[in-house]
């Protein structure tokens, strides 16, 4: 039976954080109930029994700002209308303020079996200029609460690239991680998204942009003190100790079907890729006629698609197998992008290993100029 990923979005936090220019809502608890019974509503207008549901993945926002019965309610809702395997993934994010020992074991109760917190330093000073709501000591905590309910499929978010963050403090946020014996890091250098704080405070000069070399040169330090650690790089972002790698994401990068609900949800299901109203009220509204909440819906070109396969792969450190590239577009890669391919080898920023295509650690940080050459 063919295999989906459900990824089902949660608009709540607890307050915005100075970068952040996700989908999500702060101080509008009063709008959890009635969004988790349109949810569930939409959950019941995708029932099928066509699929098996390999891995479940809750975003947000942070999912765990939302009461524990609430989450049940939409687990039960996706047991009731899909097919759910046995050995089903499910994460859910959380952040360090709303995570609990009472709320851990009604996660657990209810199935889930991977959990990702996003600390992204434990450094008050950075901490506070992000806006974030935890501090150092919160969320050494609550990672010391995961260990305390024998939860060992969990990662931890880290940001670098931060005001505030240079090499030294970031160098101390890496060795705090690895005391706290972590099985999957995801790291991530920080955006400038438009309408955030932290744009506003670098365009009026409160705050600066570390430079490419120092970003690269922090990226490296993560890198290999994760690896000297005996955590794997599986991706460009995200390293885990064997066997904890996140299923789910892993679907994201090897171009798999998923599908996304939930206001803003995007979902990926073979040539289609379409993406639910951003509004609470037209999502609301489709759902309550009775329809799929979708605003877009695209075909994409076998060719767009070979092409976006080639970039997602290529984030994976084992790349991709030709054999299988060739046989899902049905063309010959090596003949196809002989040009691009032999360029690239000779400036050492891709390689072929028996029939894996990948990039080398040099082409990891700076594949772009792959990716213009493919185009
Ligand atoms: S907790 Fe995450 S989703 Fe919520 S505001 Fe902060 S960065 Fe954005």
């Amino acid at each position: 039976m063919q295999k989906l990923g459900l990824y089902i979005h949660i608009p709540f936090c607890a307050k915005r954080c100075n970068y952040c220019a996700f989908l999500t809502f702060a101080e509008n608890d009063q709008m959890i109930e009635g969004y988790v019974e349109h949810l569930i509503k939409e959950i019941a207008l995708y029932q099928t029994d066509a699929y098996e549901v390999d891995t479940i993945y809750i975003g947000g926002g942070t999912p765990s700002h939302i009461p524990a019965e609430q989450m049940a309610k939409v687990l039960e809702a996706v047991k009731q209308y899909f097919l759910v395997s046995e050995t089903c993934e499910v994460t859910i994010e959380m952040n360090p303020e709303s995570v609990t020992l009472e709320k851990l074991a009604a996660y657990q109760a209810m199935g889930i079996n991977r959990y990702s917190m996003g600390v992204q330093s434990f450094n008050d000073e950075v901490l506070a200029i992000m806006g974030r709501v935890h501090n150092r000591a919160k969320a050494l905590d609550k990672i010391r609460l995961l260990h305390e309910a024998s939860i060992d499929n969990f990662s931890i978010d880290l940001m670098f690239a931060n005001p505030k963050q240079d090499v030294s403090v970031l160098t101390e946020d890496i060795e705090t991680l690895l005391r706290m014996q972590v099985p999957h890091v995801s790291v991530y250098s920080l955006m400038f998204e438009p309408h955030t704080n932290f744009t506003k405070w670098l365009r009026e000069g409160q705050i600066s942009q570390v430079d490419d070399e120092t970003d690269r040169q922090m990226y490296h330090l993560i890198q290999e003190r994760l690896i000297a650690d005996g955590l794997e790089q599986y991706e460009i972002s995200n390293f885990a100790r064997p066997g904890k790698a996140c299923r789910h994401n892993l679907k994201y990068w090897r171009l798999e079907d998923y599908l996304g609900l939930g206001l803003g949800a995007s979902s990926n299901i073979g040539l289609e890729r379409f993406t639910n109203y951003q509004n609470f009220l037209t999502y609301y509204e489709a759902i309550d006629r009775g329809e799929r909440p979708v605003e877009t819906l695209e075909t994409m070109p076998l060719e767009e698609r070979e092409k976006e396969f080639i970039m997602l792969n290529t984030r994976l450190i084992q790349g991709f197998s030709i054999k299988e590239m060739n046989q899902r577009f049905g063309i010959d890669f090596l003949e196809k992008y002989q040009a691009p391919i032999a360029k690239h080898l000779a400036t050492g920023l891709v390689e072929i290993q028996g029939d894996r295509f990948k990039f080398t650690p040099y082409g990891l940080d700076v594949g772009n100029q792959f990716y213009v050459d493919i185009f």
